[in-house]
C-alpha cells in the first residue's frame, strides 16, 4: 500500500513566494507519486495564518485548479507554532504522514524524498537538522546558536539546528494531540512522544522573497516560551540565586561586625544603597520569572482553543 504524505505549510502574508513555492512542491509531489513511492491521494496543505495579504486567495485558486492543494484557513493570526499545529492535527485524519514546511523555501524541499524513504524504511519521526548556516546573517546565525545553548542550560532539550522541518507517521501525529498544552513548543514536544527518530540533514536556504516573520521581539519571546513550556528550571535559579545571596549578606554581616569589635565606624550609606538596589533588583527579575509561570497556568487552565479552522478546502 503506497502512503498518503501531506506536506503542512504555515503561510502569514506569503503572496510572494506562494507561487513559486506551489510550483516546486507540486513537482516534487509528481515525481515522486511516479517513481511510486507515495500514493496520488498525497496534498500539499497550505494553512493560512490569517494573513492579510492575497494569501488565501492564491490557495482557493491552486485548490481549484488542482486538488493535490489542500487548503486550511484559521480563523485568526495564531502564531507560526499554532498554525503548523493546525495543519497537522488536519493531516493526522487524512494522512499516513505528514512533513511540516516553511513557505519560504528555505527548508531545501530537494530533501523531501529522503524524508519519505526514512518513513518508508519505519521510522516514525524525521528531523530535518541544518548543515550549514552560510546563508543566515551572522546576527541570526549567533542568536540561534545562544538560543540553542540557552535552551539546553535552562533544561528544555531540543535537537540543535533542527527547525520545524520534520516527518511526522500518523501515530506520532496521534501522539502528539494529546498535549494539550496551549503553549505548545513542537521542538521541546515532539522527542518527548517517543517512537523511532532519524535525521535528515539539508541546506538551509535564503528567504526566497518577502521578509522573515520572526524578527528578534518575536524570537525573544519563542525562546521564553520554549523554556518556560518545557521547565521549571528558571525558578529553581532563583532559589540558588537567593541562596547565594543571603550567604553574601551573612560574610557582610560578619565582616562588618568584625570592623566594628576593632573599634572602627562602618560606612552606612553605601551598604544600604547597594543592598538595597542589589536586592530590590533580584526580587523583582524573580518575580518576573514566577509572573512568567503564573502567566502560563493563568492560560492553560482556561484551555482555550489553540487554533480555529473556518474553512477547509479538500477534494480526494
Ligand atoms: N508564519 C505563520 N504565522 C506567523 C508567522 C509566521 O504561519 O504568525 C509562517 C511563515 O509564513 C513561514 C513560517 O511560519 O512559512 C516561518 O516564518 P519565517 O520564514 O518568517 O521565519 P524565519 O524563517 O525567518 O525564522
Ligand atoms: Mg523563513
Amino acid at each position: 500500500m503506497k502512503k498518503i504524505i501531506w506536506l503542512v505549510i504555515p503561510c502569514y502574508n506569503e503572496q510572494e513566494v506562494l507561487p513559486e513555492t506551489s510550483r516546486q512542491l507540486e513537482e516534487i509531489m509528481r515525481g515522486l507519486i511516479k517513481k511510486d513511492k507515495i500514493s496520488d491521494k498525497s496534498k500539499i496543505a497550505f494553512v493560512n495564518d490569517g494573513s492579510k495579504d492575497n494569501t488565501w486567495n492564491i490557495i482557493t485558486d491552486l485548490h481549484e485548479k488542482n486538488p493535490m492543494f489542500t487548503g486550511i484557513n484559521l480563523a485568526h493570526n495564531k502564531g507560526h507554532q499554532n498554525a503548523l499545529l493546525a495543519g497537522l492535527m488536519t493531516a493526522k485524519d487524512y494522512a499516513d504522514a505528514a512533513i511540516s514546511l516553511d513557505a519560504d523555501l528555505q527548508d531545501d524541499v530537494g530533501v523531501i524524498e529522503q524524508f519519505i524513504d526514512k518513513f518508508n524504511e519505519g521510522k516514525d519521526v524525521v528531523y530535518g537538522v541544518r548543515s550549514t548556516r552560510a546563508t543566515d546573517t551572522v546576527f541570526k546565525r549567533s542568536t540561534a546558536h545562544a538560543f540553542y545553548k540557552l535552551m539546553k542550560v535552562m533544561g528544555a532539550d531540543t535537537l540543535q539546528d533542527h527547525a520545524d522541518y520534520r516527518l511526522m507517521s500518523k501515530r506520532a501525529l496521534e501522539g502528539l494531540a494529546k498535549y494539550k498544552e496551549v503553549n505548545l513548543f513542537l521542538r521541546g514536544i515532539v522527542p518527548m512522544i517517543g517512537y523511532e527518530t532519524d535525521v535528515v540533514y539539508y541546506e538551509r536556504h535564503e528567504r526566497f522573497a518577502g521578509e522573515s516573520k520572526y524578527p528578534l521581539k518575536k524570537m525573544l519571546s519563542f525562546a521564553v516560551d520554549g523554556i518556560t513550556s518545557c521547565s521549571v528550571k528558571p525558578i529553581r535559579m532563583i532559589t540558588s540565586l537567593g541562596t547565594l545571596v543571603f550567604t553574601v549578606s551573612i560574610v557582610m554581616l560578619i565582616y562588618f561586625l568584625i570592623v566594628w569589635l576593632l573599634g572602627h565606624t562602618v560606612q552606612g550609606w553605601t551598604t544600604i544603597v547597594i543592598s538595597l538596589w542589589g536586592i530590590g533588583g533580584l526580587i523583582l527579575l524573580s518575580l518576573g520569572i514566577i509572573g512568567e509561570y503564573v502567566g502560563k497556568i493563568y492560560m492553560e487552565v482556561k484551555e482555550r482553543p489553540r487554533f480555529i479552522i473556518e474553512k477547509l478546502l479538500y477534494k480526494e
